[in-house]
Parts: structure tokens; C-alpha cells; sequence
């Protein structure tokens, strides 16, 4: 199958989901292709990754959903419309920081730590609720969603963690706070997106399934 088709397959299963196409390690050629095939939103995981191909790449929404170090931050700013992967405060304080220096108000998703994994990365869905409040005087970041990578288990046993995440997502859309308007649930990848869509999910963050296994 061909990037093209693979998209076009997705497409008719997203309904009003949006599609991020996943795109590390894939090279220029095979992004465009994925934009001209109908992708509207890219998603990479490394900043420097980005920072040497982005100049390439045809225009379209830019998110940024791996894990961002704090000496990234500036560049991240610079080169993303939204961070997906806001794990810590310190992260969003220092995002806010960086934005102000270049009047952006940069767009951010929270990432929930959903099952409660002590290695990966993200909130426990018990502190966003604090988190929100710290944050409430940080006038350049938006926070306009929720993102979260579950445990590695079959899809059909993802579908618990995507369930909770529903529930922390229509819980927060009511937040009303400047800085707050969370409108995104970002969940599902290649091997769940299907159940993701099931449970709620708005966008999806898919890789392999358009462009095949990545090679490292
Ligand atoms: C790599 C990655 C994806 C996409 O993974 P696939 O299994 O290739 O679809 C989605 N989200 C994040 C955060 C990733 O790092």
C-alpha cells in the first residue's frame, strides 16, 4: 500500500476525528506525500529532527508529541503551532516564558500519565486538576487539549485507559479560565486508534499504519 491509499483508507474511518500523521523518522519526500495525499497536521518527536527537515516540508499544522528537554524549549516555541507533550509545570511555566519572549501565546496539550506508569511520561489524572490552577496567571499558553500514550496492552485493553481519559476530558472542558479551552482529546495510535475513535477521541496520532515499520 502506498502512503496515499494508507491515508485515504484512514480518512474513511476517522468520521469527524482529526488524523495527526506521525512523521519521525520519515524523510521529506514522504511527509509531502502524506499532505498532498489530504494529511493536515504532522506530529514529530524531536525537535532537532523537526528543526532539520521542517524548512522542506509543504505547509500544514505542526505538533510536537515527543517528549520536549528544557535546552528545547526555545526552538520548540519557535518551530510548533501546538506542544502535545506538557508533562510537568515547570515545562509549561518555562514554555509560557519562552512564548512572551516572542509574543506567541503557544498552544499546549496536557499529557496524562493514564496508567499511572511511574516510566513514562505526563500528569496523573488526580493533579491536573491543581496543575490548572498554578498555571492560571501564565498568559502566553493556551491550553486547548489532552494527550496520553497508554500502557503497551492489546487495543481491547486499551480501551479502559481511553475511557478514563473521556471522563478527565469532559470533566475539564467546563473549566472556565482564561488560559483554558480544552477542546482536543489526543489518543489512539496505529495499533487502537479504531478504539480510541470509539471512545471519544477528536484526533488521532497515527504513524506506521500510513508509512509502513520505521527504521531507527
Ligand atoms: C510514534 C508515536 C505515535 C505513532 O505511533 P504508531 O504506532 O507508528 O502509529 C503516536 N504518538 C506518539 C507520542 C508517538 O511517539
Amino acid at each position: 500500500m502506498t502512503v496515499d491509499e494508507n491515508i485515504k483508507r484512514i480518512f474513511n474511518e476517522l468520521g469527524r476525528t482529526k488524523l495527526v500523521c506521525v512523521t519521525k523518522t520519515i524523510d521529506t519526500e514522504r511527509i509531502n506525500e502524506s499532505i498532498r495525499a489530504g494529511a493536515t497536521i504532522i506530529g514529530e518527536n524531536r525537535v532537532q529532527e523537526f528543526e532539520d527537515k521542517c524548512a522542506d516540508i509543504l505547509p500544514c499544522e505542526r505538533h510536537l508529541i515527543g517528549n520536549l528537554q528544557t535546552n528545547k524549549v526555545k526552538k520548540a516555541v519557535h518551530l510548533f503551532d501546538v506542544i502535545q507533550s506538557v508533562d510537568s509545570l515547570k515545562l509549561i511555566q518555562d514554555i509560557d516564558k519562552k512564548a512572551k519572549a516572542i509574543n506567541k501565546v503557544q498552544k499546549v496539550f496536557l499529557q496524562v500519565n493514564i496508567g499511572n506508569e511511574p516510566q513514562k511520561f505526563g500528569f496523573g489524572s488526580d493533579e491536573i486538576g491543581q496543575v490548572i490552577t498554578q498555571i492560571q496567571s501564565l498568559k502566553n499558553v493556551h491550553v486547548k487539549g489532552l494527550m496520553c500514550i497508554p500502557p503497551f496492552v492489546s487495543p481491547e485493553q486499551t480501551r479502559s485507559y481511553f475511557k478514563k481519559m473521556k471522563a478527565l476530558f469532559d470533566e475539564l472542558k467546563q473549566v472556565d479560565q482564561d488560559n483554558i479551552d480544552i477542546q482536543e482529546l489526543s489518543m489512539g495510535m496505529s495499533n487502537d486508534y479504531r478504539v480510541a475513535i470509539e471512545e471519544g477521541a477528536t484526533m488521532v496520532r497515527v504513524g506506521s499504519a500510513i508509512f509502513g515499520n520505521r527504521k531507527y
